[in-house]
């Protein structure tokens, strides 16, 4: 009976984790006794995964059943006393999963910041059943000796100590006389940020004591020098406060204070050493006030009908075009938002854009905002991640995978530039779009959304129209500022009489010119990097191509270099042709920097900045490039689609874009919205205030009918034929894609997989529903031959079955023996 009893009280629980691992489904756990009650859903635990490897996880959820068919191990530690991943998110990774057909862990992979997993480090210690030391070589006697001072060490720290390079030589020898054993300690990543800070010892604070201090320090001039520095910095006298947050040491240092006078100061105990964590980010307090912002007229009158429409709808496209001032009604949205106690997540596509963005909120909103890039280190994403579950960060602004934040309570999510496509991340999983999960995050937490564009897609705006979405329109300008001119080259006439210079016409260079000399700036536009896109032989026609990709390499003139920018290869500028051996090679076609060159030989005087992925790789050059427009060190900026979202210059009134037609042409049923939505964008970055600004398009074919669609900024017109053209042809909205891609590095082998999905799924979906396979237009990357099957499914099919249907039958085809080696990855709502 006491037997029964005491089981009864000491019920085992289990806990159902997500691992870090492409496996569909969760692992059970055995919670050890101690951990009881302590183990709840949403915090990180530490289990051993597989035979050897030790990973973090986060519980979903605690429950008293053992699994059936395996013997549940115990989680070996537990990382949070407090759940750092909420239970929305929870619901959140298994949503995502579930729809762009990836595994929950994966989704938790990419969600957690680095820091917030754990890492682990081999090391040594000595074998205490150690017994034939008579077995061990001269040398390896001295590591033993070495370690008997140590309870363990890293193989670097015992290199270190024992003076030897082939320290993996002399482990595996020992460990196989059993002298040593090798384990993996297992510590976060994370790392707070600590300064190592000094104050008076407190006995000193009072004034009698101080003076009396003072008076004995005459005699050693360097510890009184030390002591009226500090006071310098801390008036401890009248304010003893002051005095406990202490001074951090470097300020000492700096200020030709000595280490050691120091030092002897702390031994005698007149000064004390101590550390606190502190923030990685500044503290900033707000300096304007957001009813400071006065809306115009038709400001406010879009702003009234957004909180009108959200009555009714959850969602509201608020289409307004550019200069309108969507940020400050976005302002006015977001104050509303937070007072009502909720948070706020403010998307934008591109890092490029906070840089502006962030500088006109924090002036209003002070530290409540976090900012969330890919430019920050591992150690300020897992800050911002605590800094929202512990309730500073009310709001937060950031890039696409700011959607795995750890919010449990928003109000308001705005996503700016709604149409633009690096919302959807391609590779790896989850292959998600950012405006689709933050619909999804909204519904699930009752928050309003606002899609917010100049250039609407084609998608979101057919949701409006159906009412779906609730939509509202801002068609004027803030101010006096106009929407600028657009004129339109015909580039083949200007090269046929010779009205050009460079990849420049006439009529560009001229404006350029006009620009320079009344002092206003101008921006370039070519959606290219590098010098120039090939490197032609002008005996043989060679063109130099990447070994690994079908692709031809971008000579970069930085750096003297051929690279594939589909694969990252890098190789020298070659000085004879491959097939011919002829010394003629020249450059072909238009790259940012080739254009930056042209510039500086024709306008030498004039200051040229170039962003684009090159020189915007360290974490500040966005910041420095957009102060430098803005204070006017440049007088032309040359970039890629970098430079077309969102910047909000002042003295930009000339904007020139080249290659459109190649935006145009590109094969995909999404170019002419593309290409209106760039076009337009990067246009409207001119004349944003007083003076209207210009707009030169170059183009091969100035008859098209997109290009007048941009230059009357016809949305509705474009939006008119888009749409019938797309219910004619079954593209979404009124179809889903998806994108299955099979790749091997056999040619053959990838496409005949490719062929028996395809065949398998038309026999069950049906003909019309299945495309392909067909090769892309870069068939090979990285060696790797590739094929696509494209699903075309009708919005009234449900979608769960199919996909249900699709994995079965990619399991089918690589588990097939002649199919080893391929991969087939899924893509849903693809591009
Ligand atoms: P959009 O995002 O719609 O292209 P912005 O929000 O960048 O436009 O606004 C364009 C410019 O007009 C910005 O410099 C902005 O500060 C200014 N602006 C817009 N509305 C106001 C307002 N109500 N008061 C003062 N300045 C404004
Ligand atoms: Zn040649
Ligand atoms: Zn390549």
């Amino acid at each position: 009976m006491l037997f029964e009893e005491n089981y009864q009280e000491e019920v085992t629980q289990f806990a159902d984790v997500i691992l870090p691992v492409p496996v569909p489904r969760l692992f059970t756990y055995r919670v050890p006794r101690e951990f009881a009650g302590i183990v709840t859903a949403g915090v990180r635990v530490i289990v051993q995964f597989g035979k050897t490897k030790v990973v973090t996880a986060v519980v979903a959820k605690v429950h008293n059943s053992p699994p059936k068919e395996y013997q549940a191990k115990y989680i070996l530690e537990i990382l949070d006393d407090v759940p750092l991943v909420t239970t929305q998110q929870i619901d959140l990774f298994h949503w995502i999963a579930e729809y762009y057909m990836c595994c929950a862990g994966e989704v938790m992979n990419v969600a957690l910041p680095s820091g917030l997993k754990i890492t682990s480090q081999s090391k040594v210690q000595l074998n205490p059943e150690f017994e034939y030391p008579e077995l061990l070589t001269e040398r390896e006697k001295e590591i033993i000796e070495e370690l008997k001072k140590h309870s363990s060490l890293s193989y670097d720290e015992l290199a270190r100590f024992a003076e030897v390079k082939n320290v993996y030589h002399l482990i595996k020898s020992l460990v196989g006389k059993r002298a040593i054993i090798v384990f993996e300690e297992v510590k976060e990543k994370y790392s707070p940020k600590i300064v190592r800070k000094v104050r008076l010892n407190s006995f000193y604070e009072e004034t009698g004591n101080l003076t009396a201090l003072i008076g004995e320090l005459e005699k050693t001039p360097k510890q009184l020098e030390v002591l009226l520095q500090y006071l310098r910095y801390v008036p401890a006298l009248r304010t003893p406060e002051l005095n406990r947050k202490g001074l951090e040491k470097s300020t000492l240092m700096k200020a030709g204070i000595s280490e050691g006078s120091l030092g002897t100061l702390v031994k005698n105990g007149v000064f004390e050493y101590f550390e606190v964590i502190i923030s990685r980010f500044a503290d900033l307090e707000p300096t304007q006030e957001a009813a400071s912002i006065q809306l115009s007229g038709p400001q406010q009158k879009a702003f009234d009908e957004i909180l009108q429409q959200f009555q009714q709808k959850d969602t509201v496209l608020f289409h307004g075009i550019t200069g309108s001032g969507k940020t400050e009604i976005y302002i006015k949205l977001i104050e509303l938002a937070l007072e009502s106690g909720s948070q706020v997540l403010y998307l934008l596509p591109e890092i490029a854009l906070t840089t502006q963005i962030v500088v006109r909120l924090q002036k209003i909103f002070g530290d409540k905002l976090g900012v969330y890039h890919s430019k920050f280190s591992d150690n300020e994403r897992v800050e911002v991640w605590k800094n929202i579950i512990s309730g500073k960060y009310q709001f937060i602004i950031g890039v696409r995978s700011s959607v795995f934040l750890p919010f449990n309570n928003l109000g308001l999510i705005i996503v700016d530039e709604e149409h633009e496509t690096s919302y959807k991340q391609y590779d790896p999983a989850p292959r998600y779009h950012a405006k689709d999960v933050a619909l999804v995050i909204a519904q699930k937490q009752s928050a309003k959304v606002l899609l917010g564009s100049a250039t609407p897609s084609i998608e979101s705006y057919f949701h409006a129209n159906q009412g779906r979405f609730g939509l509202v329109t801002l068609k004027e300008r803030f101010g006096n500022a106009q929407l600028p001119e657009i004129e339109l080259v015909d580039i083949k006439y200007a090269r046929k009489h010779r009205l050009i210079k460079g990849g420049f016409s006439g009529l560009l260079l001229e404006q350029l010119k006009l620009n320079l000399e009344k002092k206003e700036q101008s921006i370039l536009f070519q959606n290219r990097r590098g010098y120039s896109p090939y490197l032609q032989c002008e005996d043989c026609d060679w063109i130099s191509t990447c070994h690994q990709c079908d692709v031809s390499l971008t000579y970069h003139y930085n750096g003297q270099e051929l690279r594939c920018h589909y694969c990252g290869h890098r190789e020298p500028l070659p000085r004879t042709c491959a097939a011919c051996g002829s010394h003629k090679l020249k450059t072909m076609g238009y790259g940012t920097e080739k254009i930056e060159e042209e510039l500086q030989q024709i306008f030498p005087e004039a200051k040229v900045g170039r962003m684009d992925l090159d020189t915007t790789r360290s974490k500040t050059a966005f910041q420095t490039l957009i102060g430098e427009v803005e204070k006017g060190a440049i007088d032309i900026l040359v970039g890629t689609q970098m430079v077309t979202k969102g910047l909000d210059f002042e003295g930009v009134s000339l904007v020139g874009i080249f290659d459109a037609d190649k935006m145009i042409h590109f094969p995909d049923f999404r170019a002419s919205e593309r290409a209106f939505q760039m076009i337009t964008q990067v246009a409207g970055r001119a004349g944003r205030r007083d003076t209207r600004g210009k707009v030169i398009i170059q183009t091969n074919n100035p008859n098209q009918p997109i290009l007048h669609q941009i230059i009357h900024n016809d949305y509705e017109n474009l939006y008119r034929e888009e749409i019938s053209e797309r219910e004619a042809f079954m593209y979404p909205p009124f179809s889903r894609l998806i994108k299955l891609t099979v790749k091997h590095f056999e040619q053959e082998i990838a496409h005949n997989a490719a062929s028996l999905l395809a065949l398998k799924l038309r026999e069950k979906l049906g003909a019309p529903r299945v495309l392909g396979p067909e090769a892309p237009l870069v068939e090979r990357v990285r060696n790797q031959f590739i094929f696509e099957v494209m699903i075309k499914l009708e919005k009234t099919i449900g979608l769960k079955g199919v996909k249900a249907f699709l994995s079965e039958q990619i399991q089918d085809v690589l588990l097939m023996k002649e199919f080893k080696g391929a991969s087939i990855i899924p893509d849903v709502d693809c591009g």
